[in-house]
């Protein structure tokens, strides 16, 4: 077969990922990215919980016992969720900072997770421009999600299934950081001090994005 190429444009589409441990604070950290650069904001974890909510949705039942399991849903369900969302996003928003002319600006949250997603998904989706890793340790982590698990009505913020998270991240994710990290693609970001302390570092490296992107679609 011949090579296809990504279907959007990395010149004008902005694609940063948002890795980091489970409780690490991609969604917290997300959520203030959004408000200040005017990200459409991706959660993949979110897309395949609406999926998996969606009546007649055939990947039901296999996106609920990965949740539960804290594995990865096979890429295909989760790269075509992402393709579809970002492709309503270009249609709906025309206009706005960073919106006009055909440009597009995605904050990808929790993907890719594992290595086959990262490749396919740059191969067929878009190429990415950076990835922010955020990083504490598994105390922290485990402290956040029991807290978060009093309110947040998900079946896998609980002891059991935030073991299993731990593993599939240490073992599935670690793999696409190492990968972006040789391409000098990877900011990584200590999230253990409070939420306005880390993003104070997470808004200056988004900053940089932007401006180098700038001066490059100037030359
Ligand atoms: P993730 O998206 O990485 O799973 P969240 O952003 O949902 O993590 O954060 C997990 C929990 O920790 C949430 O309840 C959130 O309010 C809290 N949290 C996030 N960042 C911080 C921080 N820097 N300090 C303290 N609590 C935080
Ligand atoms: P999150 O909301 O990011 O904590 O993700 C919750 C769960 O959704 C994960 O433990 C996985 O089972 C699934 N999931 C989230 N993102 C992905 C992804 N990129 N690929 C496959 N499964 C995912």
């Amino acid at each position: 077969m011949a090579p296809t190429s990504p279907v959007f444009d990395h010149k004008k589409i902005t694609v940063i990922f948002v890795l980091g441990g489970p409780g690490a604070g991609k969604g917290t950290q997300s959520e203030k990215l959004v408000e200040e650069f005017n990200f459409s904001h991706l959660s993949a974890g979110d897309l395949l919980r609406a999926e998996q909510n969606r009546e007649g949705s055939k990947y039901g039942d296999l996106i609920r016992t990965c949740i539960r399991e804290g594995t990865i849903v096979p890429m295909e369900v989760t790269i075509k969720l992402l393709e579809n969302a970002m492709e309503a996003e270009l249609k709906k928003r025309t206009t706005g900072e960073g919106w006009s002319n055909g440009l597009g600006r995605f904050l990808i949250d929790g993907f890719p997770r594992k290595l086959d997603q990262a490749f396919k998904f740059e191969e067929d989706v878009c190429l990415s421009s950076l990835t922010l890793f955020f990083t504490t340790t598994e105390e922290v982590m485990l402290g956040r999600l029991l807290e978060r698990g009093k309110t947040s009505g998900r079946e896998d913020d609980n002891v059991e299934s935030i073991k299993k998270r731990f593993r599939t991240y240490t073992n599935d994710t670690m793999p696409v950081i190492e990968h972006y990290a040789k391409q000098n693609k990877v900011a990584e970001i200590d999230s253990s001090p409070s939420v306005d302390e880390v993003y104070k570092t997470a808004k200056d490296v988004v900053k940089k994005v932007f401006t180098e992107k700038h001066e490059a679609l100037e030359v």
